[in-house]
């Protein structure tokens, strides 16, 4: 009989590695959900309970936003606010509330009323439509954040139009990074990672360093190398890009991120927004309503959101050009890592 003496070299190291394993901590976690993958690492001090408590909560939240479940305050608002005033989650009303600040400071850039819109285009489904005119034309007066009315006193929701109804896709994962950062916190885990489908959170400080090195995908080719790697403390970097969501006919790309004033997939400079701040929420509506905005509107409009938030964010417009733009006093280090990229000051 011949001897594999290859083989017999493998046994031992995949036994011992298969001891190291089953003898560590839990390993990081990832599931589908929030209509995302959603990857947790909670390095050494993750244990079962964390990761589970952390993915329960990502469920609740998953079932009150979800606006296909049954009954979810999303479902419940967009088949009935319409006609009554909806009653609805701590954690909805919150989404709203903010959501509306961000329409409001960004002349409604920002807007959760675009979900008829979001139907019609259907863009994240298998068969993807190219809105007309005379479509848009009627679904476009339903698109109004001044119509949709928000009650403090009783948590409810009310649609003034009949016909509207609202999509919180543009906001709602910032809103549950926050969430699992809460979590974080109350068991003082020493550092984590949440990524919640490129809805990003690094928490704590690494081992030997309190700097994180986050890459931002390179627009023309986002499942490569990234083009951006900024090394940032404990914060969130959120992105919205053309690359993200879309599908191509006769040659024309049609992306998920819709113009709230002509109903059609944003054209401008831009290939991607990122923000980075220590809400994640803020920085999930913020990216959606300055990809809107453009480049020049949103450098205008960032000092007044400075101060009505009273946070300090920095934004990173990547432009199709192949230029890279900073926020003022842009306070992070960043390495470009392809050649033909440049910077404008
Ligand atoms: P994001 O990837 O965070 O920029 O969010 C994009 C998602 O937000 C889309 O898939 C839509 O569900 C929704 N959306 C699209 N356009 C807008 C808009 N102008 N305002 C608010 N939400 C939007
Ligand atoms: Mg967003």
């Amino acid at each position: 009989m011949k001897i594999n003496l290859k083989k017999l070299v493998y046994i031992p190291i995949l036994s011992s590695l298969l001891f190291f394993i089953s003898c560590a901590q839990p390993a990081p976690r990832f599931e589908r959900v929030l209509g995302t993958v959603c990857f947790i690492n909670l390095y050494e001090d993750g244990k079962n309970e964390y990761y589970d408590e952390i993915f329960a909560r990502l469920q609740e939240i998953d079932s009150k936003f979800n606006y296909k479940t049954e009954s979810s305050d999303l479902y419940n608002i967009n088949h009935f606010a319409d006609q009554y005033p909806v009653s609805v989650s701590e954690d909805v009303f919150t989404v709203l509330q903010t959501a509306q600040e961000i329409s409001l400071l960004t002349g409604g850039a920002f807007d959760v009323s675009v979900e008829p819109l979001v139907k019609l285009w259907n863009i994240n489904s298998s068969s993807p439509h190219v809105a007309t005119k005379e479509e848009l034309t009627l679904l476009l007066p339903l698109v109004d954040y001044k119509s949709v009315l928000l009650n403090k006193e009783n948590k409810s929701v009310r649609l003034l139009k009949k016909g509207m109804s609202l999509d919180l896709g543009g906001i709602a994962k910032g809103f549950a990074a926050d969430e699992v950062k809460k979590i974080c916190a109350k068991h003082k885990i020493s550092r984590a990672i949440i990524d919640l489908g490129g809805n990003i959170y690094v928490y704590g400080e690494k081992k030997n360093s309190k700097y994180w090195s986050v890459g931002i995908k390179n627009p023309e080719y986002p499942d490569d190398v990234p083009l951006i790697k900024i090394s940032v403390p404990q914060v969130s970097v959120v992105t919205s890009g053309v690359y993200e969501r879309f599908f191509e006919k006769n040659e024309k790309y049609y992306h998920h991120i819709l113009s709230p004033w002509d109903g059609n997939p944003v054209e401008n400079e831009l290939s991607s927004v990122s923000v980075i701040s220590s809400s994640s929420m803020l920085a999930d509506g913020l990216t959606t309503a300055f990809f809107v905005l453009g480049k020049e509107k949103t450098m205008a409009l960032i000092p007044s959101i400075r101060e009505h938030f009273k946070t300090d964010f920095s934004v990173i417009f990547i432009e199709k050009d192949k230029t890279v733009t900073y926020s003022d006093n842009f306070p992070y280090k960043v390495e470009i890592l392809y050649k033909d990229w440049k910077i404008s000051s």
